[in-house]
This record gives structure tokens, C-alpha cells and sequence, in this order.
């Protein structure tokens, strides 16, 4: 049962199409598994259609038509279909389990990225980063090992995480499958991944992560921020 959703502002920001397109990217994989959002996204694009309804026309040049198909045809997105999404079958073979019930738009991005490489950031913690060009943004898949505990860290920006296979807990909670979670600079927390299973996690991140004490001293000048 997913308990932690982007708040209505991300939403709103999302339908309007403001949000920065790393962010958005999480917010669309939270759309694929959470009903409850979708359904409050639809009534948003409602609501700005009758926005622009109620809005007084304005005039555009004779070719704007003509521009925006040449934009569709050559457009590589492919619109939502209504309803449940349908999981699609992978591009990439894949016997990692973590990886294999993926929302659609995260699993392009792992097909775009194949193979993942993975880096050991600790016993405990595994990340890849995958390339999306943005260049405030850092996109990147953490796996904590089964029941493992990761160092205690703060964030310079604000970072997004969604869970996507496993679970993990902080001080805060327990984080399961679809749950969407914002940090703010300044929130120090220590993820731990639940003993069941280990925990795959896709994150957004504005600014580099910071450990705090003296692991962070250690550590930090080796946590590169790579955005892209
Ligand atoms: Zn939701």
C-alpha cells in the first residue's frame, strides 16, 4: 500500500508542466503505480482545460500548426494510455529481480542505460547512475542490501526518491513499493532497508549528498556529484 505521495503542489506543477523533467520523471513513475494520484492528475488536466476554455483566444502566426505536427511526428514520446498501465515487457533481458516490475517510463530509462553499472558507495549501498540529460539533476538507482544500513547524510538540494522494489525505513517510518518522498536541504536521515529483501530506490537529486561526522569527512570528497 503506497502511503507517501507528491503533494498537490508537485502535482499541479506536473499537469502544468513546470516541473524540472528529472523531477517529473518520478512523478510520472508514481502516476504508473498510484491510482489514487492519477486520478487527482486527471482532475487537474480537466480543470486546465476549462481554464483554457474560459481563456481569450490569442492570435498565433499562420504556421503554428504547421510547426507543432512537425513536433508530434518527430517526437519519440508516445502518449499514456488511459486506464491502468500495462507492464510492458522489457528491451533488456533481465534476471535482476529489483529490476523486472518496472513503471514503463523508468524502464526505458534502465533500456537507455544498459548495462547499469553499478558502483559500492558502502557494504551496504550500491548506486547507478543513469544518464538523462539534465543538468541540474542528478538521476540515479540506490539498492541497499537486505537489512543493510546506510550512512547518515544530509542534502545540499532537495532530493526525491521513489521506492521501487523492497522496502527501507528511516527515524520517520517505513517506506514500501510507489512511495514518493521529498527531502529537503537540511533533513539528515539513515536509511535502512527492511530484512526481507533488499531495497531498490530511483533518485532525483538537485545538489550533492553530504555525510554528516566523521564518515563524512572520510567520504564526502569521493561522493561526486554527476549530473546528467
Ligand atoms: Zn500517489
Amino acid at each position: 500500500m503506497i502511503r507517501h505521495h507528491p503533494d498537490n503542489d508537485i502535482l499541479l506543477e506536473y499537469s502544468a508542466g513546470t516541473l524540472p523533467w528529472a523531477v517529473s520523471l518520478a512523478v510520472s513513475a508514481h502516476l504508473q503505480l498510484c491510482p489514487q494520484c492519477r486520478q487527482q492528475h486527471q482532475q487537474h488536466n480537466h480543470l486546465g482545460g476549462e481554464l483554457l476554455d474560459d481563456s481569450d483566444p490569442q492570435q498565433v502566426s499562420s504556421d503554428a500548426l504547421q510547426h507543432l505536427m512537425a513536433r508530434i511526428d518527430s517526437s519519440d514520446e508516445r502518449p499514456e494510455p488511459a486506464g491502468k498501465p500495462q507492464e510492458q515487457p522489457p528491451k533488456v533481458r533481465c534476471s535482476d529481480p529489483a529490476l523486472r516490475r518496472l513503471p514503463r517510463i523508468v524502464r526505458k530509462l534502465v533500456d537507455d542505460n544498459w548495462p547499469l553499472r553499478w558502483n559500492r558507495v558502502s557494504p551496504a549501498l550500491k548506486m547507478s547512475r543513469l544518464q538523462s540529460g539534465q543538468d541540474h539533476y542528478e538521476v540515479a538507482f540506490h539498492r541497499i542490501c537486505r537489512g543493510g544500513k546506510t550512512a547518515e547524510h544530509d542534502h545540499r538540494g532537495q532530493e526525491v526518491v521513489l521506492v521501487l522494489y523492497g522496502s527501507f525505513s528511516d527515524a520517520d517510518g517505513v517506506y514500501a513499493p510507489g512511495d514518493f518522498l521529498v527531502r529537503e536541504p537540511g533533513e539528515v536521515h539513515r536509511p535502512i532497508a527492511t530484512q526481507d529483501r533488499e531495497c531498490l530506490c530511483l533518485s532525483v537529486v538537485e545538489a550533492p549528498v553530504a555525510v554528516t561526522g566523521l564518515l563524512g569527512w572520510l567520504v564526502n570528497p569521493f561522493l561526486s556529484f554527476k549530473p546528467g
